[in-house]
């Protein structure tokens, strides 16, 4: 498995298996499934509903735990955001029956982040977090972040697909150390991208699939990925991605293709009102 360093020395994955939109009995078969199909690291958030479900499937797997990168998310916290941070974070531990994660992501750049940081920042120092880092963050709010802050993020996990590409996050990304994770790599199969020309063009140049062409585009560009299927064949197709590079010729055509086609947009007021008002998911 081809690995990232994370700017604390942790070593992580390139690749992952995210398990948004799978209800928390599905995941414990989904994420059985992710592992006997080799990966590595498993991507959920307290929102999802499904940490225990993930906390199962690594319980049975017999493989041991320090194999596994576990990533989960901080949902908003709108009162009491240092003491209430903390409190999320054991309840997440509790979920996932673990007593760390690899790495504590907020997950939304919304309500007071400052707190919620500082309280991440004394929960990897506790060493309940192997690392700890954000989501859905624009340059400028993890630029008010870091100015503020001890702790750097190691990791931005945000919306990167060839239909929105973040060419200006993937440098600020770059300059400070940052690894950048897509979300939505495959952008959930919207847009019909799957039947775009060039990705389909590209995937038949290779013998691959278009699903393929669009993970190894990401991984080539230096961001790590996390697709999710609940398909145990797709899953060990977004995994078989390093026997065959796209060219110079095929990056080009790809980067021609970025549209802000967006699924989610945190600049959207009314998108900010809907996450603080979410309650979480339930199956
Ligand atoms: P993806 O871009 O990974 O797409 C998933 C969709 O694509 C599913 O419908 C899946 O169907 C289908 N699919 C998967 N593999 C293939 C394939 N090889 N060929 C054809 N279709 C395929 O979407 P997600 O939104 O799930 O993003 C991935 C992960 O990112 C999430 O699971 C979550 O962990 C994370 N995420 C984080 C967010 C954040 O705010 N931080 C927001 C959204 C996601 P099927 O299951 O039937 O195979």
């Amino acid at each position: 498995m081809q690995t990232i360093q994370l700017n604390n020395g942790v070593t992580m994955p390139a690749v992952g298996f995210g398990v948004f939109q799978i209800g928390d009995k599905e995941t414990e078969q989904a994420v059985l499934s992710a592992l006997q199909a080799g990966y590595r690291l498993i991507d959920t958030a307290a929102v999802y509903g499904n940490e225990a479900g993930v906390g199962r499937a690594i319980a049975k797997s017999g493989i041991p735990r320090e194999e596994i990168f576990v990533v989960t998310k901080l949902w908003i916290q709108k009162h009491d955001a240092y003491e209430n941070t903390s409190k999320a974070l054991d309840s997440s531990l509790a979920r996932l029956g673990l007593d760390y994660v690899d790495l504590y992501l907020m997950h939304q750049p919304v309500g007071d982040i400052h707190a919620q940081w500082r309280s991440m920042e004394a929960a990897y120092k506790a060493g309940k977090a192997k690392a700890i880092g954000v989501s859905n963050f624009h340059p400028d709010r993890l630029q008010d972040l870091m100015a503020l802050n001890e702790i750097k993020p190691a990791l931005n996990q945000l919306e990167t697909h060839p239909f929105y590409q973040r060419e200006a996050e993937l440098k600020f990304h770059a300059e400070h150390g940052i690894v950048q994770q897509a979300w939505s790599p495959l952008a959930e199969g919207k847009f019909d991208i799957f039947s775009n020309p060039v990705l389909t063009q590209t995937a038949a140049k290779h013998g691959k699939s278009v699903a393929q062409v669009m993970l190894r585009w990401l991984n080539q560009r230096g961001v790590a990925i996390i697709p999710k299927s609940a398909r145990p064949e797709r899953m060990a197709e977004n995994l078989d991605l390093f026997g065959f590079e796209l060219d110079a010729d095929d990056m080009e055509k790809i980067a021609t293709l970025n549209r802000n086609e967006i699924i989610f947009d945190l600049r959207e007021p009314a998108n900010v009102q809907w996450l603080i008002e979410f309650q979480g998911f339930s199956f």
